[in-house]
């Protein structure tokens, strides 16, 4: 990409770029793309600049005149690049690995050309009825029985709350979505529960409902880091007792840590009989469900009053796409819809609008990367690829388990494995060797990541700083494992020192 190019004819006059120069820059800018994700393995996977770098290399004002197209994509790869970490590096396995795929690339395109609004069925007929049709196969896919309406959502964190405002809804006598709740002394405090390893965005969510942090109260897990439906029984009859009005629990299918499946069936049978929401966060754990000989991890999820599950997490779409299924698209409904005269339809009724289901009014037409991906790859050949992430999760757990100065903190459900560097002349029982530990490992996390190879992030188990490695690009093989397990066993002993 080079500099000294004029600009389109188009610049110069009024309107859009002119169909030649989109073709020209267009199959340009694709070409990088197909060598970017080609040569991917060359670039070091984390950016490595200091804070403000990259704002301060580049101009502080807009442009008041034109630019060539050839200057723009020149400064993306000179001055933006750099400060790209790459979520789509083979070696990225910070956090949850994640994949933005060919196909799902091509979706987006697409979208982005066709630029359609998908927030009434009139909007777009086909964006609507798309997203319908891919979330009741993707529903297919993972095993949930027919009656569950989906809608896509941004992330997990906005489906999420949409949930739960309607779990709040669903307390008809309160009618808190036309009273509000401040002020109002006819309305006891309002709980939800979860696990203490549930996901920030619940309790972000009951800060957003007016239920406060403290009105969501974290239930203790079991030694594999599960919620303990009897002490989930014990906490609501205490807060009932106590006068607490319950409304809701959140089980998570791999949590963010350390990826633990709640007892999803005891607590739907708790949630039954108690008459709570049953709202279940799969945004990762969901994903494997694809897989046939991993069905089992939504079970008991047929009987939950809304799941999320995120294809931007492990179905290989570029983020966003958070799907939220819901048995109860009336309470979603009772929650969000408010149609001013401006947004009414002749078919209003008749039709889907997705505009009714969540606080976003204006919607990406995101059913078309998620239909790209699911007809390109097909059932089998998502299942392939998700099995072999979680055979990789468990040689590289092997591994671990075998080391004597490596040990392993949490079990391996999915494709995630949570360990730390531990010499053994430390005596973890000592408090002194277990801050000792933790500087250790941050400083192992810190090395392995400068190398470039590979990213790895951190985690805190039962109080241990915990390294995290999830697998979850296409792009991962093997040989990205093995390179991660040796540049752990050859930086260790440096870190002592
Ligand atoms: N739920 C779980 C279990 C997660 O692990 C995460 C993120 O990692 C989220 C929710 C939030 O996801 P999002 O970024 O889509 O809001």
């Amino acid at each position: 990409m080079n500099d000294d190019q004029p600009l389109d004819p188009a610049q110069a006059g009024l309107g859009d770029m002119d169909p030649q120069a989109f073709r020209a820059h267009a199959h340009r800018l694709v070409d990088w793309i197909a060598d970017y994700l080609a040569e991917i393995d060359r670039y070091p996977v984390a950016a490595r600049v200091a804070p403000g770098e990259i704002k301060g290399a580049l101009p502080g004002e807009p442009p008041l005149a034109p630019e060539p197209m050839a200057r723009i994509l020149a400064d993306f790869e000179r001055r933006v690049l750099p400060g790209i970490t790459h979520w789509n590096h083979p070696g990225f396995m910070g956090y949850f690995g994640i994949t933005g795929s060919g196909p799902g690339i091509l979706g987006e395109l697409l979208a982005a050309a066709l630029n359609v609004n998908a927030m009434l069925w009139q909007t777009s007929p086909a964006a609507t009825e798309l997203e319908e049709l891919i979330l009741d196969w993707l529903r297919q896919l993972l095993g949930l029985p027919p009656g569950f309406f989906g809608v896509i959502n941004d992330t997990a964190s906005s489906s999420s709350l949409y949930a739960l405002a309607a779990a709040r809804e669903a307390l008809d006598d309160l009618q808190i979505r036309r009273h509000g709740l401040a002020g109002r002394p006819d309305v006891p405090r309002l709980r939800l529960y979860a696990s203490e390893e549930a996901h920030s965005s619940i309790e972000k969510a009951a800060i957003v409902l007016g239920l406060g942090q403290e009105g969501l109260r974290k239930i203790p897990t079991d030694d594999t880091f599960r919620m303990d439906p009897a002490a989930l029984a014990a906490a609501i009859a205490q807060d009932r007792a106590a006068g607490w009005r319950p409304f809701a629990v959140v089980a998570v299918v791999g949590t963010t840590s350390t990826t633990s499946i709640d007892p999803v069936p005891a607590i739907a049978e708790l949630c039954r009989r108690e008459r709570l929401w049953l709202h279940v966060d799969a945004a990762y754990g969901g994903c494997a469900a694809v897989v046939p000989e991993l069905r089992w991890v939504l079970e008991g999820c047929e009987h939950a009053d809304s799941l999320v599950v995120n294809p931007h997490k492990w179905l290989f779409t570029p983020i966003d796409c958070s799907v939220l299924y819901t048995r109860r698209p009336d309470m979603l409904r009772a929650a969000f819809s408010l149609v001013p005269e401006y947004l009414q339809t002749a078919e209003r009724g008749a039709v889907t609008n997705l505009m009714d289901y969540g606080v976003a009014l204006g919607r990406r037409f995101r059913a078309l990367k998620l239909w790209f991906i699911l007809r390109y790859f097909g059932r089998e050949g998502i299942a392939a690829r998700i099995r072999e992430h979680v055979r990789l999760a468990h040689e590289l757990a092997g591994w671990i388990d075998a080391a004597p100065d490596f040990e392993r903190l949490a079990p391996v459900p999915f494709s995630t494995v949570n360990f730390r560097y531990h010499p053994r002349a430390l005596d973890a029982a000592d408090p002194a060797a277990e801050l000792r530990l933790e500087e250790l490992n941050r400083r192992l996390e810190a090395a392995v990541n400068a190398t470039g190879h590979t990213f790895i992030s951190h985690t805190r188990i039962r109080g241990r700083y915990a390294l995290h490695a999830a697998i979850g690009n296409l792009r991962t093989t093997g040989t990205h494992v093995a390179r991660l397990w040796t540049l752990l066993q050859q930086l260790a002993p440096s870190v002592s020192s």
